[in-house]
This record gives C-alpha cells, structure tokens and sequence, in this order.
C-alpha cells in the first residue's frame, strides 16, 4: 500500500478545530459535545486544560451546565507534550488562552501526525482585543466555529466580555461573576490603568 498515492490518503487525516468565544457563550459545552462524540466513536480521546483553571475541579473539563468529561492540567505546554498518549487520536484542549503561543506549533505538529485537535478558548480579552495564541489558532485551523453568548444590555447575540469588576490582568481566572457578555454595540471598552497607559 502507497500511503503517498491520494486515493490511500488515509480516513483520519489530521486536522485543527477551534472553538472561539467570549466567557459564558459555551465554548466548554461544545468542546465536550465534540469529545463525547468521539468517545461513542471509539477513539482514543485526552482532554487538556491549564492548571491555572480551577474554577471546578482539576480533572475534568466542566461546563456552566454542569456537563463534564475527565481532563488532565496542565502547567504549560510542554507538560500537554509530556502527558500525550502516543496513541490518542483526539485531543481536546480548553481555555487555551492560557497556555501561550507554543500551543500554535504543537497543534500543527498533532495534525500532521494525523490527529484531530480540538481547541476551545477566548478570542478576545477584556479590553476587546485579540488574545494569543486563539487568533493564530484559528488562522491555522480547518475549521472554526465561534461561539455566542446573550448580551445582558440588549440580548442581541454577545461576543465581548465585559469586565464588571476591578482585577488585575487580561482574565480574572475563575472570576466569572466579574464579567458579563456584550454585543458589540453595548460594549464599553475599558479605560486603561496608569500602569497599562501609553508613556
Ligand atoms: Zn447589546
């Protein structure tokens, strides 16, 4: 068999999902409902997600309506590496936000061994602006989907997350109550602390 000649082109070929959003718009949900699919199709799944994601539990990956599929942490991703199963062909990783621009090589690097990856995280930050290493993903990917939520000003569907409270950094991590989905319209983008300003 020619594994070369485009007719042998194997059935699994490799690919790159990403699921794009802002908070409460169901990213987790849908990345759960892919993984469980798989699951029922009898592939070999892993799920990751950032350590630094505690809001639930450490070992499962849970979404606001409680749904869940087991998941190891992850500090970086170089422990996501350390920790693949050579025979897992699904792998699903959430809040990837989180984990820096090495994500973008590895997942190239998973689909052309033929593996399906599947990425959920915030395209946007707080102030509205990309947030790495999602754009480059999905710039990369076959296949982006881009979640909603329901803007709580006007309930037009919401991309932006607007950051209700006063915190440090581009998330609050589980910090859900500090935020709040807006469409583009009802958004206000934030004043930046003197920290952040312009010299
Ligand atoms: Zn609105």
């Amino acid at each position: 068999m020619n594994a070369a000649h485009p007719r042998m082109r194997p059935t699994h070929a490799g690919w790159i999902e990403v699921i794009a959003g802002g908070m409460f718009s169901g990213k987790s949900e849908e990345l759960i409902r892919r993984l469980r699919r798989a699951a029922i199709a009898r592939q070999t799944v892993q799920a990751f997600k950032p350590a630094i994601d505690d809001r639930y539990e450490a070992d499962a990956i849970v979404s606001h309506d409680e749904r869940r599929v087991p998941s190891t942490p992850v500090a970086d991703v170089a422990a996501l590496r350390r920790a693949l199963a050579p025979d897992t062909q699904v792998i699903g990783i959430d809040e990837a936000q989180f984990l820096g621009p090495e994500l973008v090589p590895l997942a190239v690097e998973l689909a052309k061994q033929g593996k399906r990856v599947i990425i959920a995280g915030l395209d946007m930050d707080y102030r509205g602006e990309p947030f790495e290493p999602i754009p480059q993903l999905m710039a990369v990917a076959e296949e982006v989907t881009k979640t909603h939520a329901v803007c709580l000003v006007c309930g037009a569907p919401a991309s932006h997350s607007q950051r209700i409270a006063a915190g440090d950094g581009r998330v609050l991590v589980g910090a859900g109550e500090a935020y709040e989905p807006r469409c583009r319209d009802c958004f206000e983008q934030p004043v930046p602390a003197p920290a952040e300003a312009e010299p």
